[in-house]
């Protein structure tokens, strides 16, 4: 509980009469069926809702407001609603006038659940903001009453002196300066070491339906618990603070202080001990990031800065950010750069985060950019930890990563006006692409049009006159008019009100002689998007060198350095010639060089036939496009058949950033066979088309199968961007012949002919979490195929989960009806995957490349299995296949009974996953030439494990072998073995993602 007095001295600065004043009481959405509670328990429905739905009520908070009076000591009358406070006063302040408040307040700080609370989830006591009775801003827009439902802040300018009583053994991080600093150092000196209590420091523990946080904060409660039931003495940290629109505060008794000076300022660094090691390079980090920002911003006027391992991720406080510290050593640097950066933007440009969040989020998105190219370099500057990694990835970039995931958000159609109220926002990743992600390409596309030194020099001018009062978007913008003279109006609503896009192409280059017998140029512009932008336009002439020029988008652009000037493109016109004199013929034309201007679709913006392409060797992760390159990976391939003996080839795959164009393609050459076979395949998303709309195509002849194929796919969300329930529905043709079948497995059936199918799907999940999950799928044959039949099948899998994160009982109904002449591979099959679907897979493709005798050792038992279908094991060896199936799987899967004893992960001991399991199924029905369908239902049951190998790192993919005891059948008849229900056989394979 904390308890407080507040004095505000008010100074009504508007020309209006104020009767009433308005105040936040951000705590009270720490309630229970608050507003915040009841938004997020909406939006949030399908991630598990509001984490206040998890907290018992004896952990919430609230904030309660009493005894306000004025100078004359009248009790004036207070009327709360949720989050806000509305204060009539006795006599109304007049425009210039004074009024003079006192109120006593009691907060009841609630766990950590959203900024702000006790015991976040790295273990730090208390993260403390939006905790004091604030006062709403009032400008010439009227009161800004917002109710809080966890985003953005705003708040007026004021002098402060605050007061913190804390039991003593606390360390606290504050807004604002320290003014009895020397009295509680001394005090602190000459007390005993530790008084601190021990804490239980709670990992972050995979949580699947329930939020983020939940699990730790529970573990949490019973500290607090704990520490409420100590008394110690207390001690009085003060603070002034002048100039500033908030004040939090971050205490803890565990925190490690590192101080230093750096050109007037005071730097706080509070970290828990656990972290020290990472937060070593924060000092030199700090003093970079003040040093840029003064260089290219402004001052920093304040004197001192807090840097607190607080809170629930990156938030900026003046003077103070609370920073979560269990993180990388990029995620750290580039959080801390952000958080602080924000003291530049929200915290001395004020702005209305509620109303514009892009104004604070992307400008200092766009700093923390610029800042991370600073401290790192351009290239492997985000994510990666290992000198390994950089070394592999060298193309990671923030500047494009950014560009590449909004164009991306673009192309798909999702996005919303970057002038969007915070709260009304469609979803998270909208408000994140829309504020962080368009707010600095916005920035981007204002250092493209000045280039970086003027834009610099304007930011710093603007920062100079505006620093220390509220400023709006349009504050910005009518500076900028007013320091170069030109009209604003168009680039600033095109690009912050509205989700059109830029796009400017080549069409092409001629070259010819004029009369007077000089080369001319003729370069043809298309411009697709609708906004407008002035081109920058660059020429390589034949001898290699270089000439650009800027063609205006409005008569009053800027000139650019190094550019010339043409003529102007009028926004009537959607083409433009450029016609030039030049030495020498053009060879190639490109626009912007720089990936400043934010051209979503830049593959055109280079004139020739194909785009501008790279070729690399294959490196696991993959390289990053840049923006306007073609990517292609290679690298020569390696494998092993019965057929081919040793297939020796080579192996391409090729991306656009935007995801755009993929294709991947393979040549082979068998060392026995002496054949050569091929593979390619082409995906794209289809933009034009739709939302989530892709085309595959693939052809290739593989193993003594030619196939090809062409499909369609779209996906829907149920609302919002990745929302559930989510659809899926392909429709496809396929034409596939096999014309060798020395390739196949032992007991694997294919028969030869020309199998042509239409095939159709659907995939339905409704929820996130614990979902059930269905996928039906119908094939039937077509024109020139040599087998006629229709088939269709359903899965239906619903996971039960009957002790979170001990015991979940999966099941899974799988069942198919077939009609007509269905070739072998592709009937039904009782204990695993058809033949089909075994040869999407490699390693099951083709004989030889696993040992043969674990498809049939000497007792006829299988012992490779590659789940699927009827997922029966037990039957393996019967081979069991029909027309008609139905098969229901139970498995219930444990967690590793070591895993709570053993706290380390250790490998090949914690990372199994034990499971028991039972399954009923049969098939029935005879079609081609073999008959092995079972007529009655059959059983079986058993256990097993998954091991997930967890020194392959998570980049590179999930894999996961399972192995499989199906010890009890109820046909011993059909499972090698024979005249034994019970005995031991085993299973190896790679999971199967079907499920
Ligand atoms: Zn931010």
């Amino acid at each position: 509980m904390l308890t407080g007095r507040q004095k505000i001295i008010y100074t009504n600065n508007s020309p209006d009469t104020l009767h009433a004043l308005h105040m936040n009481l951000y705590v009270n959405a720490f309630r229970k069926n608050s507003r915040m509670h009841r938004y997020h328990e909406e939006r949030d429905k399908y991630y598990g809702g509001s984490l206040i739905s998890y907290v018992p009520e004896a952990y919430l908070g609230y904030s309660k407001v009493q005894n306000i009076r004025d100078e004359l000591g009248r009790l004036l009358s207070q009327r709360e609603d949720d989050t806000l406070l509305e204060i009539t006063l006795a006599e109304a302040i007049p425009p210039g006038g004074v009024c003079t408040l006192t109120l006593d307040f009691e907060v009841k700080i609630p766990a950590q659940i959203r900024r702000m609370g006790r015991f976040n989830r790295e273990g730090v006591s208390f993260s403390i903001a939006q905790w004091y009775p604030k006062l709403c801003v009032y400008d010439h827009r009227g009161w800004h009453k917002n109710y809080y439902l966890a985003r953005e802040f705003f708040g007026e300018f004021a002098t402060w002196d605050v007061s913190i009583t804390l039991p003593a053994h606390y360390i606290v991080g504050a807004s604002g300066h320290l003014t009895n600093a020397d009295n509680i150092y001394a005090m602190m000196m000459s007390e005993p070491e530790s008084t601190s209590m021990d804490r239980v420091l709670p990992s972050n523990g995979n949580q699947d339906s329930i939020p983020e946080g939940v699990e730790s904060l529970q573990r949490n409660l019973a500290e607090i618990t704990r520490q409420q039931s100590v008394t110690v003495p207390n001690r009085t940290w003060r603070y002034h603070a002048e100039d500033i629109h908030d004040f939090a505060f971050a205490a803890d008794p565990d925190y490690k202080v590192e101080m230093f000076d750096h050109r007037g300022v005071r730097v706080n660094l509070l970290c828990l001990p656990d972290v020290e090691q990472r937060w070593a390079p924060m000092k030199e980090w700090v003093t970079k990031i003040i040093d840029y920002m003064e260089a290219h911003v402004g001052r920093y006027p304040y004197p001192e800065l807090t840097v607190a391992q607080a809170g629930d991720g990156g938030m900026e406080y003046p003077n103070i950010v609370f920073i979560t510290g269990r993180r990388g050593n990029f995620s750290l640097a580039s959080v801390t750069a952000h958080e602080l950066i924000h003291n530049w933007f929200y915290g001395l440009l004020a702005n209305d985060e509620t109303h514009e969040a892009w104004f604070d989020e992307g400008i200092t998105s766009y700093y923390t950019t610029r800042l991370m190219e600073h401290l790192f370099g351009r290239y492997a500057n985000r994510e990666y930890e290992t000198e390994f990694q950089k070394k592999w990835f060298p193309r990671e970039d923030a500047r494009i990563a950014t560009f590449t995931g909004w164009a991306h958000w673009v192309k798909q159609g999702y996005e919303e006006p970057v002038l969007t109220h915070s709260d009304y926002f469609k979803s998270d990743p909208s408000y994140s692409m829309a504020t962080y992600y368009k707010g600095q390409i916005f920035m981007n596309a204002l250092e493209y049009r000045y280039g970086r030194e003027r834009l610099d020099s304007l930011m710093r001018d603007f920062f100079e006159v505006y620093q220390k009062h509220h400023t709006l978007t349009d504050d910005f913008k009518r500076f900028l008019e007013y320091k170069t003279g030109e009209k604003l109006d168009s680039l600033f609503d095109q690009w912050l009100n509205t989700i059109e896009y830029c796009d400017y192409g080549i069409a092409h280059i001629t070259n010819s002689k004029n009369a007077a017998g000089q080369n001319q140029v003729k370069v043809k512009l298309v411009r697709r998007g609708a906004i407008t932008m002035p081109v920058d336009l660059y020429l390589k002439l034949t001898d290699g060198s270089w000439t650009g020029v800027r063609i205006p988008a409005r008569h009053d652009d800027p000139n650019k350095p190094g550019l010339k000037r043409w003529t102007e493109w009028p926004a009537s016109d959607p083409t433009y010639t450029l016609t030039m004199i030049t030495d020498l013929p053009v060879d190639r034309a490109e626009i912007d060089t720089s990936g400043r201007l934010p051209d979503i679709f830049r593959m055109n913006n280079r004139s020739g036939f194909l785009p501008k392409t790279e070729w690399h060797w294959q490196r696991p992760l993959g390289i990053l496009p840049t923006a306007d390159t073609y990517v292609i990976e290679h690298r020569p391939s390696l494998w092993y058949n019965q057929t081919d003996a040793a297939r020796i080839g080579w192996k391409m795959r090729g991306k656009w950033a935007t995801d755009e164009h993929q294709i991947k393609a393979g040549v082979y050459a068998g060392t026995r066979s002496r054949t050569i076979d091929y593979e390619i395949t082409y995906s794209t998303p289809m933009y034009s088309i739709g939302r989530q709309v892709f085309v595959d195509m693939a052809s290739y002849k593989l193993d003594g199968v030619f196939q090809n194929e062409l499909s369609f796919r779209k996906k829907w969300f149920g609302g919002a961007y990745e929302r559930p329930p989510y659809y899926d529905v392909s429709l496809g043709l396929r034409t596939s012949r096999r014309f060798n079948s020395t390739y196949l497995n032992p007991g694997v059936f294919w028969e030869k002919g020309d199998v042509h199918v239409l095939t159709a799907s659907l995939q339905w999940q409704p929820q996130i979490f614990d979902s059930p999950r269905l996928k039906m799928t119908v094939e039937t044959s077509t024109f020139a195929s040599d087998y006629t039949f229709t088939k269709a099948d359903l899965t239906y899998y619903k996971p039960w989960v009957l002790k979170r994160n001990v015991a979940t009982l999966e099941s899974r109904i799988f069942a198919g009806l077939a009609d007509g002449n269905v070739p072998l591979q592709d009937q039904f099959y009782l204990a695993g995957a058809s033949p089909r679907q075994m040869f999407v897979n490699p390693w099951y493709r083709s004989g030889g490349t696993l040992p043969e005798k674990g498809w049939r050792d000497a007792s006829g038992q299988r012992h490779i299995y590659y789940d699927g279908q009827g997922s029966m094991a037990g039957y393996a060896d019967s081979n069991a296949l029909g027309m008609h199936i139905i098969a229901i799987n139970l498995d219930l899967k444990l967690t590793n009974p070591l895993k709570p004893l053993i706290k380390k992960e250790i490998l090949f001991i914690t990372q199994f996953e034990p499971m028991l399991f039972f399954d009923a199924g049969g098939v029935s029905g005879k079609s081609g030439k073999r008959r092995h369908s079972i007529p009655s239902l059959v059983f079986d049951a058993g256990c097993g494990f998954r091991y997930l190998p967890a020194f392959i790192p998570s980049w590179m993919g999930n894999y996961a072998i399972k192995a499989e005891f199906p010890l009890w059948v109820s046909d011993p008849s059909l499972a090698g073995q024979s005249g034994k229900s019970w005995a031991f056989r085993w299973l190896i394979g790679f999971e199967n993602a079907i499920r």
